[in-house]
């Protein structure tokens, strides 16, 4: 079967055998030692490519060759070790689930964006005795924009749950700016215990999609991260990154 075929070059192997944790691919297998295999055959692309190479143990990939096991379910099988690691998602992977997934991180620093631009008109406002500071309006505008176009991107993506949860958090963005907008003193001068009343309330939308995105993803709420641990250039949500305990909470309750 091998034909004249080119050597497998080392960074593309150990990304490979990396990817499969140094196990055969078959997530029941796991066994060693472990060979290259082609998903579609060396003989029909005649060139090595990650997405079309999976590392698998002598007897899975026999079987493989054979026809035990199909193509399509070793596609499956390379998807799953994608699925290992569901943060990292390749900016051109064409998946639809590579693609909520961005819509998602995209809709969340967009909207954080917003709140932010929000945050900065409440303190405006707060400082300034000669009334309203619009100079603070635009951006707080164009940011809101944003977050629409971002929201209907992730509905477009997402089902029904995702949607009606992406859209919650939108609208109860635009309620709290229509507040600020018109100088509802709820906005401005709030009780300790009123504002971390306000603050869960914020939490508890973000964390409802992630619920949902998860779920549409067919992930546990603590597989995917909550928010990036990172984004270069952006400052990061003002929301506690290590929520992982919301769930842990629940899941005692
Ligand atoms: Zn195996």
């Amino acid at each position: 079967m091998a034909t004249n075929r080119t050597k497998v070059p080392r960074p593309l192997a150990r990304q490979l055998f990396v990817e499969a944790g140094h196990r055969c691919a078959i997530s029941t297998c796991r066994a060693t030692p472990l060979e290259i295999a082609h998903i579609v055959p060396w003989h029909r692309v005649r060139k090595h490519e990650f997405h079309n190479m999976i590392v698998l143990c002598p007897n899975c990939h026999t079987r493989f060759d054979r026809g035990d096991i199909d193509r399509q379910a070793m596609l499956r099988y390379k998807d799953l070790l994608r699925l290992s690691d569901p943060n990292r998602v390749a900016p051109d992977d064409p998946s639809p689930r590579a693609g909520l997934l961005r819509a998602y991180r995209l809709f969340q620093s967009d909207m954080t964006t917003w709140h932010t631009s929000i945050a900065e008109l409440v303190l405006a406002v707060t400082l300034s005795s000669y009334g309203f500071p619009t100079g603070n309006l635009e951006s707080c505008r164009t940011a809101a924009s944003l977050a629409r176009a971002a929201t209907d991107k992730l509905s477009d993506l997402g089902d029904e749950g995702v949607t009606e949860a992406a859209n919650y958090v939108f609208d109860w963005s635009l309620k709290w700016a229509h507040d600020v907008f018109d100088l509802e003193e709820s906005a401005f001068n709030r009780t300790r215990e009123e504002a971390g009343a306000w603050a869960r309330e914020k939490l508890m939308a973000f964390a409802m999609l992630h619920e949902e995105i998860c779920a549409a993803l067919d992930l546990g709420p603590r597989e995917l991260d909550f928010f990036e641990t990172e984004r270069s250039g952006q400052n990061l949500p003002d929301v506690p990154l290590g929520t992982r305990g919301l769930w842990d909470a629940d899941a005692e309750a």
